[in-house]
């Protein structure tokens, strides 16, 4: 049974999807202006281990993880280069795949952007103006926490210390009635990018992104929320504020949320400017050993960033990959069946194959202990490493150990996985197709042209077939 700490309820509660044996997750993702830094990669990495961990247990996840392409980062950054927000948007959309790729972060069922969901998020601002839990301002359309009862079931939080805290807010020269009310829209301002709305030309204020996603590609109701620690307050508490008040039905029944990177017991931030890259770690270190870093503690616990640690990390990721080969080598060289000391050496390999195995299986449904998970592949190799030296264990024994430990890395995301560019098509492409399939299906056949022109502009052709869209260089 799997158990999973609720933040919300800050107790480990055993875990039941709505429908049974499937589970709908959301992840809060990344905001495009950037390379994205080894704290940012903590969430995408876990949940994606949650992801295949569940799926290993025998669920149907979808699993959506948005693309955060329009904020004040963006437009900054975007006017800085003098390009549109949405090339800007674009290309760290591809270098995103890129990494997340090579860390084996499986794409998600669905990534959709906040600009292509404009039309769910204005639709919920208005039911949102329509209940009374929203009002405008001068410069926007505001949430009213102070009509919304729970507010700080999540965080803990009560409205009447919000209010009277120091807490930095955002400043803002707003009307707004209280300054714990939060945007919905943003009225346009001069050289930003807009969309029409009830309340004039805008943008979506970032909460609403995230509630809209959810409810347009997952529902009102989902099974699990992921993200970074630092997005409980305000964000997470915004997004249920926001999707409660308009549905009028629980929006989260699991709220997972991992811990920082740190350095020097300081958050890993680009505002603080102590962040490596993943890019630029990836010089220095196979992506899959950064990975096999960040699982080797506990989700939920910081992690001191520090070189020692990630050469410790390789250290033990290459004892894994020297035990596989070397096994490997040793199966293809041993007998059929077993004979000697093997015969007994065999039964106990068997033995203990079970065992590391139900131990990795506890502990990743312990709150997904990866770091104890870890332990008991690191016990199984120490147990196969001594079996191969005995002569005499038979090929599928030793195979039956490799393949476990395979078997094994591969819920954790660390096996060494062909990607779909096998057949020479670009990350990228194939992301573009996927976004023409998913505006076909939506009957949006204007944007499915302008899509299938850009991949041509590429150099790549798609054509449909009764199989799927068939993408092939031009
Ligand atoms: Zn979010």
């Amino acid at each position: 049974m799997l158990r999973l700490y609720n933040t919300q309820t800050r107790h480990k509660e055993t875990f039941t999807p709505l429908n049974n044996g499937q589970v709908k997750m959301y992840v809060c993702g990344p905001t495009v202006y950037n390379y994205f830094h080894l704290g940012n990669a903590r969430p995408f990495i876990t949940y994606d281990t949650l992801r295949r961990f569940l799926e290993f247990s025998g669920y149907h996840v979808s699993y959506v993880q948005n693309f955060t392409d329009i904020d004040d980062k963006m437009i900054n950054r975007a006017n800085s280069e003098e390009i549109t927000v949405q090339e800007l948007a674009d290309r760290f959309i591809r270098e995103y795949f890129y990494d997340a790729d090579r860390l084996n972060i499986k794409r998600a069922t669905i990534h959709p952007r906040a600009t292509e969901t404009i039309d769910t998020i204005v639709d919920l601002v208005q039911t949102l103006m329509d209940k009374g839990y929203a009002y405008e301002a001068d410069d926007g359309v505001y949430f009213d926490v102070s009509r919304f009862k729970p507010y700080g079931q999540l965080s803990h939080h009560r409205l009447e210390e919000l209010e009277s805290s120091d807490r930095e807010m955002s400043f803002d020269a707003s009307d707004k009635r209280s300054r714990m009310d939060f945007v919905l829209w943003k009225k346009k301002k001069e050289h930003e990018p807009f969309w029409p709305s009830p309340w004039g030309d805008g943008r979506p204020g970032w909460h609403i992104e995230c509630s809209a996603m959810i409810i347009k590609h997952l529902g009102e109701t989902i099974d699990i929320h992921g993200g970074g620690q630092d997005l409980v307050f305000p964000h997470h508490e915004n997004e249920i504020a926001q999707s409660e008040a308009a549905t009028g039905k629980p929006f989260v029944r699991y709220w997972l949320h991992n811990g920082f990177i740190n350095i020097d017991q300081e958050k890993m931030s680009k505002s603080a400017g102590n962040f490596f890259t993943v890019r630029d770690l990836a010089e220095h270190h196979d992506y899959l050993v950064l990975r096999f870093f960040m699982l080797s503690s506990h989700y939920r616990m910081p992690i001191n960033f520090s070189a020692e640690l990630l050469q410790a990390a390789e250290n033990g990721w290459k004892r894994i990959q020297t035990c596989l080969d070397h096994t490997a080598f040793v199966a293809a060289h041993a007998p059929l069946k077993p004979e000697g000391e093997g015969i007994e050496a065999a039964a106990s390999l068997r033995n203990s194959i079970q065992t590391y195995r139900q131990a990795f299986v506890d502990a990743m449904n312990d709150d997904l202990n990866t770091a104890d998970a870890i332990a008991a592949v690191f016990e199984l190799v120490r147990t196969v490493n001594t079996a191969a030296t005995v002569g005499g264990i038979d090929q599928e024994t030793l195979k039956a150990a490799t393949e476990t430990l395979h078997q094994l890395l591969d819920v954790l995301g660390l096996t060494e996985t062909k990607n779909e560019d096998d057949d020479g098509i670009p990350f990228d492409i194939l992301e573009l197709v996927s976004r023409r399939t998913e505006a076909k299906k939506q009957r949006d056949f204007a944007r499915a042209d302008t899509i299938r022109d850009e991949i041509q502009k590429r150099g790549f052709s798609v054509v449909d077939t009764p199989q799927g869209p068939k993408v092939s260089v031009q």
